[in-house]
């Protein structure tokens, strides 16, 4: 069986198919069709289904749970084009940062991994969205914006709520498809409800819910905002009631720190070092695993020893999800 290595083919708008069961659905998540055997598709794996690859660490934002820990030069194109050449085979790469819509050829980064037929999403604070909106409109699988709800509790913990939805606006007038993502803390629980209806307004995919990693700015953060495993299950449950009484569309999916979770992302720095994350016992979460600008991540794949978790919580499996399209998916 073959996984998630072939082209895409299908609009980036409706599903794309990537093999052994697995597509990528409009609502902006992989779903896994329900005959398939995801201990057989781990095994046949030989890359990632979604990488997160940091086009810049340079960030006009300072969240206060900002896990970014040191500053580092941003990759050229040149070495952007290296290291996109040895991502071939994997389905969806996150143009991330830092805030990736702060380098100025963002659009140029853009065509360099949509050309190639690569699912391309962009997790962002969209406060330079204005910027790059109609340039990059079509070629985006999803813009992913963080926004932890209304305008006090955004400014308070991530930064200025008016810049974030200005940029927003920008995006949703050029056609971008939009999920939001939020980063829960015990003292923004009572903003969920809000959020998700912002999400709703927005005809957001997807709602994303994170609790935050202790690493960088969230070392800083008072314990009592980290809520434990019951308290997240109570939030979720209780979005989901809301969610049935307000008819509210996007679809939610929450993200805790459990052992099933870990090491589940692939990052790639703008050095192209590529990191299983996060490693709870790791040195700033990271746990190395090679190069991309040295080797294909093929190659990396093999050394990786999180691929359960990976295709787990990427196919819905590790995490809380509701309102998918399909019984099996995140
Ligand atoms: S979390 Fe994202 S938007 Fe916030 S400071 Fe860090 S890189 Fe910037």
């Amino acid at each position: 069986m073959t996984t998630m290595l072939g082209t895409p083919q299908m609009s980036r708008r409706s599903a794309v198919d990537l093999g052994g069961g697995v597509s990528f659905a409009a609502g902006h998540h992989f779903t896994l069709d329900p005959t398939a055997d995801l201990d057989q598709l781990v095994a046949d794996s030989t890359g990632p289904l979604s990488v997160i690859l940091q086009v810049t660490k340079r960030c006009n934002f300072d969240c206060s749970f900002c896990s970014e820990t040191l500053q580092l030069p941003d990759p050229t194109l040149g070495q952007l084009e290296r290291m996109r050449d040895h991502l071939k085979g994997v389905g969806r790469v996150f143009l991330s940062g830092g805030e990736p819509l702060l380098r100025e050829d963002f659009g140029d980064v853009v065509d360099m991994f949509a050309d190639e037929k690569f699912i391309v999403a962009v997790p962002t604070n969209a406060t330079k969205g204005l910027a790059h909106a109609r340039r990059i409109a079509g070629k985006v699988a999803f813009m992913n914006v963080g926004l932890e709800g209304p305008r006090a509790t955004t400014t308070r913990v991530r930064g200025d709520y008016d810049q974030v939805m200005a940029g927003v606006r920008a995006l949703k007038d050029a056609g971008l498809p939009l999920s939001l993502s939020a980063v829960v803390y015990r003292s923004t629980l009572t903003a969920l409800p809000f959020t998700y209806q912002i999400a709703d307004l927005l005809e957001a995919g997807k709602l994303k819910l994170i609790l935050p990693l202790r690493k960088g700015n969230a070392l800083d953060l008072d314990e009592k905002e980290f809520i434990t495993e019951e308290e997240a299950a109570e939030a979720f449950g209780r979005l989901q009631e809301l969610r049935a009484v307000h008819d509210w569309t996007p679809a939610l999916r929450m993200t805790t720190w459990t052992p099933h979770n870990e090491g589940h992302m692939i990052c790639v720095e703008p050095t192209g070092a590529v990191n299983a994350w996060p490693v709870y016992d790791a040195k700033d979460l990271f746990e190395p695993l090679g190069n991309v600008l040295k080797e294909p991540i093929t190659e990396i794949w093999k050394r990786y020893r999180f691929k359960a978790n990976h295709f787990a919580k990427y196919l819905g499996r590790s995490i809380r999800t509701t309102g998918h399209t399909e019984a099996v998916s995140a």
